[in-house]
């Protein structure tokens, strides 16, 4: 039994087009963030047999279960992050947003420039694979901006991702080439601030920590 699966895309592949093309879309969903569905199933199916065997690896290298954490941990946060990606984009989206997230943005940033200029900055300066967040603090109430390595590495736990970046390779090349900076700067046009906004009163409504 699968535990996680792939979500349907809101919108046709090429209805992003010019800001992302639909060959990237469709790439990117159905092969991209498919992988880590699959693998984030397997991870959970090799860890019942662990558990079941009692085999969790040979203690002395730090054996199986290192490495299986470590990819439960990309693949499940991969696909958290891509499923939030999708939604948080639409063809309808762009300018700012208002009321309590707008005020939030303000309060954390100075201004919605001084935000945008940060979280361009963090997506655009990612060495390697990553994600540019805006992210939810529970503990302090406040957003912040994250610069995530890899799906789950460099960030604040118990943090919820309201806005996500998707700052890969695959998520541009084939279209921007190695222009990483145009496609951060156009995806502002495309950002579902109605999104990010129920995403903020969602967030709000935890106070675990
Ligand atoms: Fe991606």
């Amino acid at each position: 039994m699968s535990v996680y699966t792939l979500p349907d895309l809101q919108y046709d592949y090429a209805a992003l087009e010019p800001t992302i093309s639909g060959q990237i879309i469709e790439l990117h969903h159905d092969k991209h963030h498919a992988t880590y569905v699959a693998g984030a199933n397997t991870t959970l199916d090799k860890l019942a047999e662990a558990r079941d065997s009692g085999d969790f690896g040979d203690f002395g290298d730090f054996g199986a279960i290192v490495g299986l954490e470590k990819t439960l941990a990309f693949n499940v946060s991969g696909h958290i992050l891509h499923s939030i990606y999708w939604q948080n984009l639409s063809p309808d989206g762009g300018d700012k947003p208002d009321g309590a997230l707008g005020d939030a943005i303000t309060e954390s940033f100075g201004s919605f420039d001084s935000f945008k200029a940060q979280l361009t900055a963090v997506t655009t300066t990612v060495q390697g694979s990553g994600w540019g967040i805006l992210a939810y603090d529970q503990l302090s109430g406040r957003l912040l901006v994250e610069q995530v390595y890899d799906h789950q590495s460099n960030i604040g736990i118990g943090n919820t991702t309201l806005l996500a970046f998707d700052a890969w390779e695959h998520a541009w090349y084939l279209q921007y080439k190695n222009v990483k900076a145009d496609y951060v700067t156009a995806l502002w046009d495309i950002v579902n601030w109605a999104d990010v906004a129920a995403r903020y009163t969602a967030a709000k409504q935890i106070t675990s920590v």
